[in-house]
């Protein structure tokens, strides 16, 4: 086993409140693309063209056509992989009191997770912008587009666009889980998009341990982690559950 494992291991053992962060990198091992980076989505689209709210409300049909179908082609298939399912198991043992998910693809609760607060909503809903009713993404049709609501209202995603502010019940709780947490878990995110990327530092701060598990470095491993696990989430998460 290796050494740096098992001292994550120690610190997850001895510590009273776990909290896990997740980004994009989590979800590649379900074929979901991250967005930045080699082979991500903004190499081919714009974000602020197409992922912004303003994009959105000036042509729905537009980032309905370009950006939402593929994003649905591709959640609509994922399927939880073995990071999502370490991380149920985790929380299952009382060894994890909660999930902070940057990601919008609905795998962290797919894989029996029951406390995942996401941070940037979800796209495995989407959200009528005149009655506010919730449908789930899979069943939308895209025969005509935007998809609408019975109601005649347009279908947008249940997530947030560039533009628009983090659900305020999400940026609070994970606020304060890493405020209180005396292990910050770290996995598959960049840390680059704030206030997301925040979180490690405010647990950091308040004297939390952090445990990066990541294939290449971020802004934190150098300064802020106190573990780097280097290699791919599901790997990793594997053997720090069977060191536990
Ligand atoms: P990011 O794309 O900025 O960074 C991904 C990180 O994952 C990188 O640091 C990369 O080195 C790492 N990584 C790649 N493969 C990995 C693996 N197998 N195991 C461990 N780490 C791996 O992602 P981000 O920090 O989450 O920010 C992107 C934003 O875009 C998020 O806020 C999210 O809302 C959105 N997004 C969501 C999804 C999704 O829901 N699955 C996918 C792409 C982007
Ligand atoms: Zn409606």
């Amino acid at each position: 086993m290796r050494e740096d494992i098992l001292q994550a291991s120690r610190l997850i053992r001895e510590a009273h409140l776990v909290v896990a962060l997740t980004g994009a990198g989590v979800s590649v091992e379900s074929g979901i693309p991250p967005f930045r980076g080699k082979g991500g989505l903004w190499e081919r689209l714009d974000p602020m063209e197409f992922a912004h709210i303003d994009a959105f409300l000036r042509n729905p049909a537009r980032v309905w056509d370009i950006l939402v179908r593929e994003m649905k082609d591709i959640v609509d298939r994922a399927l939880p992989n073995s990071a999502h399912l370490a991380l149920a198991r985790l929380e299952k043992m009382g060894d994890l009191a909660a999930v902070i998910t940057q990601n919008i693809d609905g795998l962290h609760q797919a894989a029996g997770n029951r406390d995942v607060i996401e941070f940037h909503g979800s796209f495995a809903r989407q959200r009528c912008m005149k009655c506010g009713k919730i449908v789930p993404t899979h069943l939308v049709s895209l025969k005509s587009l935007p998809p609408r609501c019975e109601c005649g209202g347009i279908l947008r995603p249940d997530c947030v666009f560039f533009g628009e502010a983090i659900p305020l019940e999400a940026l609070t709780r994970s606020q304060e889980l890493s405020s209180n947490c005396d292990v910050m878990l770290v996995i598959g995110t960049s840390a680059e998009v704030q206030p997301a990327a925040s979180m490690p530092r405010i647990a950091k701060y308040a004297g939390a341990r952090i445990i990066e598990i990541n294939t290449e470095p971020t802004p934190l491993t150098a300064s802020y982690s106190d573990l780097w696990l280097k290699g791919r989430a599901g790997e990793v998460l594997e053997s720090l559950l069977s060191s536990l």
